[in-house]
């Protein structure tokens, strides 16, 4: 049992809150713009942006569903981040903000700045490194 538990201030907290409804505004004006797109892109007659030198090109269609499932993706990816912040900061006012749900220690400030919503330390992050292997290297979260 390592015994490091800084506590968190209220300052900690009110920073974390900050970030968070920050993370939180970002997302949901991504989310409405990628939804306009997707949207758009869905209607076949539109063809604005395409420079005037390729009238035909049959090509596109591929890149087109690629780009569609692309941007499904990343819809998908918004809406995940904005249920887990959601969450983070449903934690914050019920005070149980920023333990560890594996190991019940709490998470390092510096690892909340990065990645407000987590819930994890660093030591149980499910899902951060890119693929497998035990590179424990933080990564910039932005
Ligand atoms: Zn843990």
């Amino acid at each position: 049992m390592t015994e490091r538990h800084e506590s968190f201030t209220p300052e900690h907290l009110e920073e974390c809150r900050n970030l968070l409804t920050e993370k939180r505004r970002q997302l949901t004006e991504d989310l409405d713009r990628l939804r306009t797109e997707l949207g758009e892109r869905s209607a076949p007659e539109r063809s604005a942006g395409a420079p005037s030198d390729t009238p035909t090109h049959q090509a596109d269609a591929g890149t087109e569903t690629f780009d569609r499932e692309l941007q499904e993706k990343l819809i998908e990816g918004h809406e995940n981040r904005l249920l887990a912040i959601d969450e983070a900061l449903g934690r914050l006012d019920a005070g149980t903000y920023g333990t560890c749900t594996v190991c019940g220690e709490r998470i390092g400030m510096d690892r909340l700045r990065a990645k407000p919503w987590t819930t994890t330390c660093l030591d149980h992050a499910p899902d951060e490194g890119e693929g497998p292997g035990d590179r424990r290297t933080p990564k910039p979260w932005v």
